[in-house]
């Protein structure tokens, strides 16, 4: 079920004459002849009309652009969506998903700080907290979605409880309300990946948590041709992490990207519609078939605040799949990272528990070697179905 004020909101908000395109005429890039979208104004810096322009800017008294690392029109009418989409007060893009996550940790953690994260975070996000925020002297602790939920004292002395809902790969869900009211409790500061929701299906800023992120190059793009990321918070939360991190790690969204994923933005109610119902359809026919052991594959009201179930989803077969023949028999469904485009795609957990390197989330974790990851994508439902059906009795051992 989408939340139809979202379309109103969006919509408002790219059409409206206020708020993204009056920034952008404070750049002098007026909209032109009325045309739709905002322009892209490909420009490094901003040039002022005098010195005293130029001394107001610099002295704070004034906030029009500078400079393209830390702000740009075209940016900020894409942040000014998202900031309204998850009905926070600000937003900042980022140049991918781990741009987004790894500036908004950093400007929160000292050497000393605990973070309480969930398992089965995203496996770069668990590679980040290892390889690099422990070295730093960051503590980090990996806890199961039921001891957030259920243990009032978990939180107790944490800097932040990072949280993703539902979990990398395992989808599970967390009672949002009730994390982050013990969060509160301790202080403690709550940060959400809500890349899964699309931010229509899940707004957790309403539910709680202090700051949400997101991989962009995911629903929020839409076309696979774009690795972006976002984070929407309050003000205060907004103001640090633009003071810090953005220009000093200087990993900004580019203004090219940032009129994709406006792009993108216009589509993202009708997609996710699609997303789901092809989701529906599947989880309706999975749940009949004898070689599927398990479905991950959350949905409304699973927790408080969840809306929508997205075309992301786990399916956990028995062992009279053969996973690498179901794979290869696929035709519609491509092998392959990431989600949230046009096409379906196929990853299997073997291959993530095989993966070379330093340890990922799945390895440390554990998840089963029977799970499949499938990102339902937009062809018609029942073309996909119907490939599944056919790989799947065509990989029966
Ligand atoms: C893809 C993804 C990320 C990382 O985003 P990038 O844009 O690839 O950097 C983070 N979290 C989740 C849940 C993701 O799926």
């Amino acid at each position: 079920m989408i939340d139809e004020t979202a379309l109103a909101t969006l919509l408002a908000a790219t059409h409206g004459a206020d708020a993204p395109l009056g920034q952008i005429g404070q750049s002098g890039q007026a909209r032109v002849g009325g045309s739709v979208p905002p322009p892209i104004v490909q420009s490094s810096l901003f040039t002022f009309d005098s010195y005293q322009a130029f001394a107001d800017r610099m002295s704070g008294k004034t906030s029009s652009p500078i400079y393209t690392r830390v702000q740009n029109p075209t940016v900020a009418a894409f942040e000014d969506l998202m900031a309204k989409a998850e009905r926070g007060e600000a937003a900042i893009g980022f140049a991918s998903g781990m741009a987004a996550i790894s500036s908004t940790l950093l400007a929160y953690v000292k050497p000393g700080d605990r973070i309480a994260c969930v398992e089965h975070v995203y496996p770069d996000t668990f590679r980040l907290m290892e390889r690099l925020l422990r070295p730093f002297g960051v503590e980090v602790e990996y806890h199961p979605v039921s001891a957030f939920e259920n243990d009032p004292e978990l939180l107790a002395g944490v800097t932040i409880a990072y949280l993703e809902s539902p979990s990398s790969n395992t989808f599970e869900v967390m009672n949002l309300p009730r994390v982050t009211e013990h969060a509160k409790r301790h202080g403690a500061v709550t940060m959400i990946d809500n890349s899964w929701a699309g931010t229509l299906f899940q707004r957790p800023l309403t539910l709680g948590v202090d700051i949400v992120l997101h991989s962009a190059s995911k629903y929020i793009s839409g076309h696979s041709d774009t690795v972006a990321g976002v984070v929407v918070s309050s003000h205060d939360h907004i103001a640090r992490i633009r003071d810090l991190t953005v220009p000093l790690l200087g990993a900004k969204l580019a203004p090219f990207e940032a009129f994709l994923l406006t792009r993108g933005l216009r589509t993202l109610v009708a997609r996710m519609r699609q997303h789901e119902a092809t989701a529906n359809l599947f989880v309706d026919r999975l749940s009949v078939l004898p070689q599927v052991r398990k479905i991950r594959s959350p949905g409304p009201n699973d927790v408080p605040g969840l809306t929508g179930r997205s075309g992301l989803m786990g399916v956990e077969f028995d062992d009279s799949v053969d996973i690498p023949a179901f794979c290869d028999a696929l035709t519609h469904f491509k092998l392959g990272v990431s989600w949230g485009g046009f096409e379906s795609l196929v990853m299997p957990a073997r291959i993530g528990l095989a993966q070379a390197g330093e340890q990922n989330s799945m390895q440390k974790f554990g998840v089963s070697p029977n799970l499949v990851r499938l990102n339902l994508g937009l062809e018609e439902a029942e073309d996909l179905w119907a490939d599944f059906a056919t790989a799947l009795a065509a990989s029966q051992r």
